[in-house]
């Protein structure tokens, strides 16, 4: 009895200590599982920080490659080209920019990255032109897949209107940020039956989009102002005149929230003439008249333009 007392202790012991040895054994499975997690999880962790600063980087060079690709056109008007849709245009030139960043994305960091541009549209705002693109990105367990909305701005590009109007090699040149009329203006206002048209003999206007820092602009009529808006060769807000893309395709007017700016002429010719706002000599073409009738270099505006600018 006594012995099998033992027998039964030993065995209770011995139970006991088994029991003990497996909870061990499962504490350390289980300890070394939860560090190989916790540095899989570190791992993921660190791999999904750098695809999202990948995607950062990559979206960032969504306005800037937009910008370009507008610029791109406007360099094309320049050369003599007529756009006729700016929209599929500039699509397509960012297409083919993003096409290239793509492949360029796959080399550096083994990304695949497939973009699709949704729209190009005239924003809210007249200096900024809207892009949509659709971007997917896959790298091992991480993907995106989203549709981005970004706005390029187009302030310091030159303004397409004056060349797709009058295209280019036609007789009109542009010097250091100023646009050079010469003969050109005198001669399309004399073919649309304008009075007194030699008034826009060597007229000029600015050549890069400058915003008006003069806002509200009724207080042009104030000082200097006027003049050193003239001198700055700023633009100004118009639901009347034409936004940056319809300015690409040879449109003095559109139906966006647009752009103007003033047309200095410089020649005496006579007071009564169409008003020097762009929209108004490139496609309304009603009369205004001279601020100051004794200075060739004074502007001509219509009554709703002066009044706009303070300068009744
Ligand atoms: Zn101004
Ligand atoms: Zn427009």
């Amino acid at each position: 009895m006594y012995n099998s007392k033992i027998d039964n202790k030993g065995n209770i012991i011995t139970g006991t200590t088994a029991i003990l040895i497996i909870a061990v054994i499962l504490i350390v499975i289980f300890a070394v599982n939860s560090l190989n997690y916790i540095e899989s999880e570190n791992t993921k962790t660190i791999e999904g920080e750098n695809f999202k600063n990948i995607i950062d980087d990559y979206d960032r060079n969504i306005e800037v490659l937009g910008r370009e690709s507008i610029d791109s056109m406007t360099k094309k008007v320049y050369d003599g080209h007529i756009i006729l849709n700016s929209r599929k245009e500039v699509k397509k030139a960012l297409e083919k920019e993003l096409n290239k960043k793509n492949e360029e994305y796959k080399k550096k960091y083994d990304i695949d990255i497939e973009s699709e541009v949704l729209s190009v549209e005239s924003s809210s705002s007249p200096w900024k032109v809207e892009f949509k693109v659709h971007i997917i990105a896959n790298k091992g367990d991480n993907s995106f897949n989203k549709i981005l909305v970004r706005n390029s701005s187009i302030e310091g590009l030159k303004d397409p209107l004056p060349y797709s109007i009058l295209h280019a090699f036609s007789g009109i040149g542009y010097e250091g940020d100023t646009i050079y009329y010469i003969k050109r203006l005198y001669a399309y206002l004399f073919f649309h039956n304008v009075d007194a048209s030699e008034t826009y003999f060597s007229a000029t206007s600015p050549l890069y989009i400058k915003k008006c820092p003069y806002d509200p602009y009724i207080h042009h009529g104030d000082g200097n102002t006027l003049d050193n808006c003239l001198k700055n060769g700023y633009f100004h807000e118009s639901s009347d005149g034409s936004c940056y893309l319809c300015r690409l395709e040879r449109k003095g007017v559109c139906p966006h929230y647009g752009l103007e700016t003033f047309i200095h002429p410089h020649f005496p010719g006579q007071n009564d003439t169409v008003s020097c706002v762009d929209h108004v000599v490139f496609h309304d073409r009603y009369n205004g008249k001279r601020l100051n009738p004794l200075n060739p270099n004074s502007l001509i505006l219509d009554d709703a333009h002066k009044k706009k600018y303070g300068l009744m």
